[in-house]
Formats: C-alpha cells, sequence, structure tokens
C-alpha cells in the first residue's frame, strides 16, 4: 500500500477547509491545512463578521433617531470610524486565534504558506517543499471580481479594503446591487456616509422575490441610499483627493471612494489545477459531484471555490459531510435546495425556499398569503418604514414552499422558518401555531386571505386541507 505523509491535505483555512480538517482530524486522520494568509477565511476575516460588527454600528444611528419618540433626548452622538476598525480588527484577530487554537486542539498542523497541486497526490509548498497526501481538499474560496477593465479601475476598492480605510469617506459610489453592495450602502449610509448605489439593471437582489425586489428600493432611499439605475460606471479618474466617476451616459459623480461589488471569482488560478487535469466548471469553479469530488478520485473541493451556494454555513457543511463520509465512514451529502439567507440591510432581508417566481416556473399552483404593516416601534419613532413578509403555499399539499421576509429582525425570524420548511411545514401548520403577540412574527401565523395573485383553485382542489 502507498505511503503518504499525511492522509489529507488541505488547501485553504477558510469556514470550509477548517471544519473539514477538524472533522477528519477526530476520526484519527493524519491533516494539514495550508493557508497563506490568514486563518478563518474570507467570513471571519473579511466578510460576514467584520461586516455584520459595522452593520450593528450603522443601526445606532436610527435608534438614536428613533429614540426621540419614546422620550429620550440623545446628545452628543459622535461616530468615530478609527474605534470601530480597531475594536472590529481585535474582535477578528481574537478569532482567528481561536480558529488557530481549535485546529491545534484537533491535531491538526497549519501550514502557514501557499500550497499548489503538484499531482493527484502531491502539494508543492510555495518553499518548495513537497507533501504527498492520501487525500486533497481544495478550499481556497474566491475573490472579489473586479469587472471590465475600465481606465481607472485600480482606484475603485472592494469588499477587501473596504475594512481597512483609515477614514470613513464622506461619500462613495458603489456599483453592484447585490449581496455585498447593498449591505455596504445600507451600513455607511447609517454610519453618515453619502451612499450612491451604480446597477446596470433596473432591480436590486437578483434572483430574490420580486416583492422583494421592489420593496427593498424604497426601504434603503428611505434609509439615505440613491441609486443610479441601468447605469455602469466608465472610468474613474483621480480629481481633487477625491474621485472622478464617468458613467456610461456621460455624466460624472464624485465621491471620496468608489467601491466595486460584483460579484465573486472563484480562486482557481495558480494552484496546479491544469497540471492535475481538475475540470473547472463554466463558471471557473471546480466541478464537483453531490459528495464534493471533482473529476480526479483523491482530490475534493469545498465552498465558494465550487460556487455552489456561496454562504459560509454551506461551506461549513460541505466540509463536514466530506470529512464524514471520506475519513469518519458515515457518508451523507449536502442539501442545497433550502438554504435560508439574509441580506443585512437596513431593514433586513431575510428569505428561505422557492420564490413565487421560481414556484410558478415548476408548473406549481401556488397560493400567495402576504402582508405588509408599519411596525409597532415605528408609531411612537415615526420612521417611515414597513416590514413584508411572504408565504408561497403549494395547492397541491399545502406545503410552505417559500417564505420572504423585510423588516426587522428577519434575518433571524427566517433561520426558525428554515426549519418549519425543512420539516415540510404546511400552511395549516402555520395557521394552528398560537401567535406571540405583540411581535412582528406573529404576521406570519396570522395570514389568513389568499392574494388575489393566487392560483385560481381547480374545481377538485377545494376540498384541499382547510387552514383551521
Ligand atoms: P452578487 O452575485 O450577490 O451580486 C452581484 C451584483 O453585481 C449584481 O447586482 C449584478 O447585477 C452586478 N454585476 C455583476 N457583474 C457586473 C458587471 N460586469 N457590471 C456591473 N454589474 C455587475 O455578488 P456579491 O459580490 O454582492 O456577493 C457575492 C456572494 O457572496 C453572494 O452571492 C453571496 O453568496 C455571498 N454573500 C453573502 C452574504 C450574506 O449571506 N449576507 C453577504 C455577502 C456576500 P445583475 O443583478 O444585473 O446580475
Amino acid at each position: 500500500m502507498t505511503s503518504y505523509d499525511v492522509d489529507l491535505f488541505v488547501i485553504g483555512a477558510g469556514s470550509g477547509g477548517v471544519r473539514a480538517a477538524r472533522i477528519a482530524a477526530g476520526y484519527g486522520a493524519r491533516v494539514k491545512v495550508a493557508e497563506e494568509y490568514r486563518v478563518g477565511g474570507t467570513c471571519v476575516i473579511r466578510g460576514c463578521v467584520p461586516k455584520k460588527l459595522m452593520v450593528y454600528a450603522g443601526r445606532f444611528a436610527g435608534e438614536f433617531e428613533d429614540a426621540a419618540g419614546f422620550g429620550w433626548t440623545v446628545e452628543g452622538a459622535r461616530f468615530d470610524w478609527a474605534t470601530l476598525i480597531a475594536n472590529k480588527d481585535k474582535e477578528i484577530a481574537r478569532l482567528e486565534a481561536a480558529y488557530h487554537a481549535n485546529l491545534q486542539k484537533s491535531g491538526v498542523e497549519i501550514v502557514p504558506q501557499r500550497a499548489e497541486l503538484e499531482d493527484a497526490h502531491t502539494v508543492r509548498l510555495a518553499d518548495g517543499t513537497r507533501v504527498t497526501a492520501g487525500t486533497i481538499l481544495i478550499a481556497t474560496g474566491a475573490r472579489p471580481n473586479l469587472g471590465l477593465d475600465i481606465p481607472g479601475r485600480e482606484l475603485g476598492i472592494t469588499s477587501n479594503e473596504i475594512f481597512h480605510l483609515e477614514r470613513q469617506p464622506g461619500s462613495i459610489v458603489i456599483q453592484g446591487a447585490g449581496y455585498i453592495a447593498l449591505e455596504f450602502a445600507s451600513l455607511l449610509a447609517g454610519l453618515g456616509t453619502k451612499v450612491t448605489v451604480v446597477h446596470r439593471g433596473d432591480k436590486l437582489l437578483r434572483g430574490f422575490d420580486d416583492d422583494i425586489r421592489e420593496l427593498i428600493v424604497k426601504e434603503l432611499e428611505g434609509h439615505g441610499v440613491a441609486f443610479e439605475f441601468g447605469a455602469t460606471i466608465e472610468a474613474i479618474h483621480a480629481e481633487g483627493g477625491g474621485k472622478r466617476i464617468r458613467l456610461n451616459d456621460g455624466r460624472d459623480l464624485f465621491a471620496d471612494e468608489v467601491m466595486l461589488a460584483i460579484g465573486r471569482t472563484p480562486n482557481t488560478t495558480g494552484l496546479g489545477l491544469d497540471k492535475v487535469g481538475v475540470h473547472l466548471n463554466e463558471a471557473g469553479a471546480i466541478a464537483v459531484d453531490a459528495g464534493s469530488r471533482s473529476n480526479i478520485p483523491s482530490i475534493y473541493a469545498v465552498g465558494d471555490v465550487t460556487d455552489r451556494a456561496n454562504l459560509t454555513p454551506v461551506a461549513i457543511r460541505e466540509g463536514h459531510a466530506f470529512a464524514d463520509t471520506v475519513f469518519g465512514g458515515k457518508p451523507w451529502s449536502v442539501d442545497h435546495s433550502l438554504i435560508p439567507t439574509a441580506v443585512f440591510t437596513e431593514p433586513e432581508v431575510g428569505v428561505v425556499g422557492l420564490t413565487e417566481a421560481e414556484a410558478r416556473a415548476q408548473g406549481r399552483r401556488v397560493d400567495i398569503y402576504k402582508t405588509s404593516f408599519r411596525p409597532m416601534k415605528a408609531t411612537l419613532s415615526g420612521r417611515q418604514t414597513r416590514v413584508f413578509m411572504k408565504l408561497v403555499v403549494d395547492q397541491k399539499d399545502n406545503r410552505v414552499l417559500g417564505a420572504h421576509l423585510l423588516g426587522e429582525a428577519s434575518a433571524e425570524i427566517i433561520q426558525l422558518v428554515g426549519v418549519l420548511l425543512t420539516v415540510g411545514a404546511t400552511k395549516a401548520d402555520f395557521d394552528r401555531t398560537v401567535a406571540l403577540h405583540p411581535s412582528a412574527a406573529e404576521e406570519l401565523v396570522t395570514l389568513r386571505d389568499r392574494h388575489p395573485s393566487s392560483d385560481q383553485l381547480p374545481e377538485a382542489s377545494a376540498e384541499m386541507t382547510p387552514a383551521i
């Protein structure tokens, strides 16, 4: 039998790679993980975690304003960017240290270097050392897509740099209308930056339910974000300490910073994938089967480098399933069909399951339940905002196929709605659940009237499970 230096060599110590390494080591595998930058990956170092800390910071402004209606006088509230960045960096360093400690406790050796494939069982480290492994896992994540090579593109920043700006930008132009563009637009507006979002299309958040896509525009405008729809950035010029941004219609915008948030690209270059013959898909991501295995039997890949559902909890599950299957003798694979997700704008979006359009495109007849209401807090604060909730229900068996929320705490609520959809809850199950009053979430169990856009019930379906 061939003997290798290690049983598993993981390239990339982000969410997916770290989970896979720890679980495999727990089964007694000899594991090394190479990381060329900081342990923790995008989520911990320059993604979800620092972003959410900055989202919290941005929300205080609204809280201070809202406080007045409740009798509070808030005087002298001032925001200091440097304090936020320093405290955020301290927390990221703490988390990074915890990741290190957990890997070491599990018996995983961290190799602080870049690693590339040499052959199906060998990686070559930056210092020239070769390590052989029974199995290699690629978990190298993704990086911001910089888009077209427009003049002055190097003057733009991405979500990598925004976390380290020395000064808060007084104004910023953000290109894109996905998660990253809108989360930063929203949090920076909360912190007092003048924000303009430039988007090539006429709707935000592609792939989300159309109602959410409509309503989020008004909410974000109310939060201070300006939009330029049908627009693209053609050039960026440095001017007077800031930037002049030329749009496709010839107009110029001026801002302190320009951020490009137009998607992410799997990190597959320079990994030796060609040399070893690892197949990529049309998106340039590593093509894998349901068990995260590439076309080379000893090479697997998890997380954003496979471009399945580019979310931390998904990468973690993919890494866990891989380790259980390959090293634990407990095979399972990740179900990518029902993934709750949130966009941490102000207010936030929380969704799980099918959109109305997706359900109809699958040929399902659906009932639509939706509501929009003024949140209780807004009655005294006077804030112009609304909560929106929508359920997509299959007429065939009354199962809730999708839930789409916009409003405070939508991320928290949708996590648990995700449990309901996972166990196959029907609308009747929602209806027989006692409401918790007063809350926004209670509206989800008191939705009674089918929306007129529901498919007409065919005669025979008139006796389907009635809502209690
Ligand atoms: P998204 O794919 O969400 O959005 C990309 C945006 O950029 C879209 O609005 C798209 O427009 C636009 N775009 C794409 N290419 C171009 C181009 N060449 N010129 C102009 N505009 C363009 O990407 P993000 O970068 O926002 O986020 C990447 C991924 O990271 C997300 O898909 C998500 O999986 C993950 N993420 C998750 C978060 C969360 O869970 N809260 C937070 C942050 C990231 P169009 O609509 O026309 O295609």
